[in-house]
């Protein structure tokens, strides 16, 4: 299938698995727009996807800004068109347990990883109804499934947008959409790397796989999803986690 030219929108590009997906997409020739929060970061998206024909740009989002949203969305479809995929991608941690965990890192977690999901998903699901096409692919963990200490808001926004991308999918799946989600393991990035050498080597531990996993065997199940190949395939999860957890 000629991919050549379809929009893909991926937010947090600038680094780690949504750089992975960004580069994976782009190198089949699609159109990808990536974001980041800064101006810098925009530029570097820019940067690698200029080696690219069909290449897009990067973008500047703070996905808790509604406004923000809007206008991404409504600038990229005045000027390049509808999108045919989009993968959020951006998410965030506040570990702490709870008896110390903040109303504001609560928030916060909750508004980036789940609320902007639900904006997003609002603004540009109306588009792929008109088409009668479209992919949406959302990034939870694995631990949205088991629960983890210290990270009761993100377990909650994770879990919350599963639960949410089966409803939009029961929704939309007659309009030719589907939804899905890919729950990464332990994968090593900027959002990993600052675990302590004591509590990687006891994850490490509990991985059949032996090994943490790579940003891109993440973006092989998000390309997989927007495939036609998965086409008969809506409101599920793929695990990517090397078997440290399994439904
Ligand atoms: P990362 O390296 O920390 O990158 C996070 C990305 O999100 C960056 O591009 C960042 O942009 C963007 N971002 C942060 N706050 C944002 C905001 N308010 N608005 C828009 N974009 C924002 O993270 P990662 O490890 O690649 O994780 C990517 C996704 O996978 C997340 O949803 C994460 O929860 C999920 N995940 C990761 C793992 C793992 O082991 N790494 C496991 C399970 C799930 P800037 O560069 O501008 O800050």
């Amino acid at each position: 299938m000629d991919n050549t030219n379809k929009i893909v929108l991926v937010t947090g590009a600038s680094r780690g698995i949504g750089k992975a997906i960004a580069l994976k997409f782009a190198q089949s020739g699609y159109r990808v727009f990536g974001t980041a929060t800064s101006e810098q970061g925009a530029q570097k998206i820019s940067n690698y996807l200029a080696q690219f024909e069909a290449h897009g740009e990067g973008l500047t989002l703070d996905i808790k800004q509604g406004n923000c949203l809007e206008s991404l969305v409504k600038n990229l479809q005045t000027n390049h068109g509808d999108i045919a995929v989009l993968v959020n991608n951006a998410g965030i941690t506040r570990d702490s347990l709870l008896l110390r965990l903040s109303y504001e890192d609560w928030d916060e977690v909750i508004q980036t990883n789940l609320t902007g999901i639900f904006r997003l998903c609002k603004l540009v699901s109306r588009s792929m109804i008109k088409a009668r096409h479209g992919k949406i692919i959302n990034i939870t963990s694995v631990v949205g499934h088991t629960g983890n200490p210290g990270q009761a808001n993100y377990a909650a926004s994770k879990a919350g947008v599963m639960s949410f991308s089966k409803s939009l999918a029961k929704e939309v799946g007659m309009r030719g959409i589907t939804v899905n989600c890919v729950a990464p393991g332990f994968i090593k990035t900027d959002m990993t790397d600052t675990l302590s050498d004591g509590l990687k080597n006891s994850v490490l531990n509990q991985i059949p796989a032996g090994r943490f996993g790579s940003p891109d065997d993440v973006a092989k199940a998000v390309f997989f999803l927007a495939s036609e190949d998965a086409s008969y395939i809506t409101g599920s999860t793929i695990h990517v986690n090397g078997g440290m957890f399994m439904e």
